[in-house]
């Protein structure tokens, strides 16, 4: 029993702790299968439709490939805050677009560091995205929704997608690539729906932290990566190791793996009782596996094959090529999206306070005059002054509700707070 408990202190001890890339696409796609059997025989007939797809030979893949047509995916970014900071700028979303175009097109900084024996797999998958500049009812957007809920995290329940349930509905889905920034609960990163899903659910769901490049954000998830892998299980590519020991991703070009990897493996990558028979080991800079971000760097020809497959005539995202999103607004008279929250907005830190407050603002311009006026809830003027560095002394106050008033332009902000 002592050499048993040993044993077990000793094996415990053991364990990798390394952080895991979390994406609950599998076990989110997994529940939705099981409950909906619909959704299961919809989504088996088309893999079976692919796999009676004629199989281009492996020496015609490569020109076959290089044919096809670069196809643009309209996004609509659906930006769900709680605070102030969730509330991410355009240029954090842009510089997440930025990033999906180099990696979907192969011109991502960081091929070079793609071993010998994979670069010649790494290929441009000809496919781009674009923020909408049409909403559905024909109106100018940014492609850029913002919207203040009381939710203060979410999980792969899909509530972000419902107005209804503090969310925000999906654009439609047949024109255009929905994605839900949020602030999902910390063991996950993201997670997305395959091809085949129901329309108001379809699309993909990022944590606000990893979406984009960020510059607070110092984790392995800072490369915008997150986003680049999620949509590809949008456009229907499955992990490399099948969700399973040894399984199966259906791309030829993927070498068999054993499972997944994590942080940044070097090369070879070899696992002991591996399906892999390659001396060359797993492709864990494929955007599909779970390596850290800086060690992702590429999709396959045949990855490229599967996600082309599903613009093909009658297939599920064929529709997004027929989409009006990136087309001049056809209703330009009409008042613009009217989800899109973008007034001003002031909020206090810490609220209730004691000694100090802190008072931020949403938007990107500066206050325009740096003057406050606190009243109490009678609307008396209690104090006024200049703020510098947005602190304001709360001391002099006695406990109770108060209001602070600041100009900006020709708006009056108001925002309450609690003096304890
Ligand atoms: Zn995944
Ligand atoms: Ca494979």
């Amino acid at each position: 029993m002592k050499l048993f408990l040993f044993t077990l202190i000793i094996c415990c001890s053991c364990l990798p702790v390394t952080a895991q890339r979390n994406c609950a696409t599998n076990e989110y796609w997994q529940t939705q299968l099981n409950s909906d059997p619909a959704l299961r025989l919809r989504y088996n007939q088309m893999e079976n439709a692919a796999k009676l797809h004629p199989l281009i030979s492996k020496k015609e893949q490569g020109a076959g490939v290089a044919e096809m047509p670069v196809i643009t995916i309209p996004v609509v970014i659906h930006i769900l805050y709680n605070t102030p900071e969730q509330n991410i700028s355009d240029a954090q979303v842009q510089s997440q677009l930025h990033i999906l175009n180099k990696d979907f097109r192969k011109r991502n900084d960081d091929t070079a560091f793609i071993p010998l024996a994979f670069t010649s797999f790494a290929t441009d998958c000809a496919i781009q995205f674009e923020l909408a500049k049409t909403d559905p009812e024909g109106r100018a957007t940014t492609g850029i929704v913002r919207k203040r809920t009381d939710r203060l995290s979410w999980q792969q329940d899909d509530k972000m997608k419902f107005s209804a349930s503090g969310g925000n509905d999906a654009w439609d889905s047949r024109y255009y690539l929905n994605i839900w920034v949020c602030n999902l609960t910390k063991s996950l990163l993201g997670y997305a729906t395959f091809p085949g899903a129901s329309p108001e659910k379809d699309g993909v769901v990022i944590r606000t932290d990893v979406f984009g490049i960020s510059g607070s954000n110092n984790t392995a998830y800072n490369k915008g990566r997150t986003t680049t892998h999620e949509v590809g299980h949008w456009l229907n590519l499955k992990h490399l190791w099948g969700d399973t020991d040894c399984g199966d991703d259906s791309v030829d070009d993927t070498p068999p793996q054993k499972t997944y990897n994590s942080g940044c493996p070097s090369f070879p990558q070899i696992t002991a009782n591996s399906c892999n028979p390659l001396s060359s080991g797993d492709m864990f800079m494929n955007f599909m596996d779970f390596s850290d971000d800086a060690c992702l760097h590429m999709f396959t020809p045949g990855q490229k094959q599967r996600m082309h497959d599903l613009f093909t005539v009658s297939a599920p995202r064929e529709s997004l090529l027929h989409s009006a999103a990136l087309n001049k607004p056809r209703n330009a008279g009409a008042s613009p999206e009217p989800q899109t929250d973008t007034s001003p907005r002031l909020s206090i830190f810490p609220n209730p306070a004691t000694d100090i407050i802190a008072i931020e603002f949403n938007s990107q311009k500066p206050l325009t005059r740096n003057v406050y006026v606190i009243y109490n809830i009678t609307g008396r003027s209690l104090a006024e002054g200049q703020y510098t560095g947005g602190i304001i002394s709360v001391k002099g106050l006695t406990a109770g509700t108060y209001f602070i008033k600041v100009r900006h332009g020709e708006q009056t902000l108001t925002a309450k707070f609690i003096k304890h």
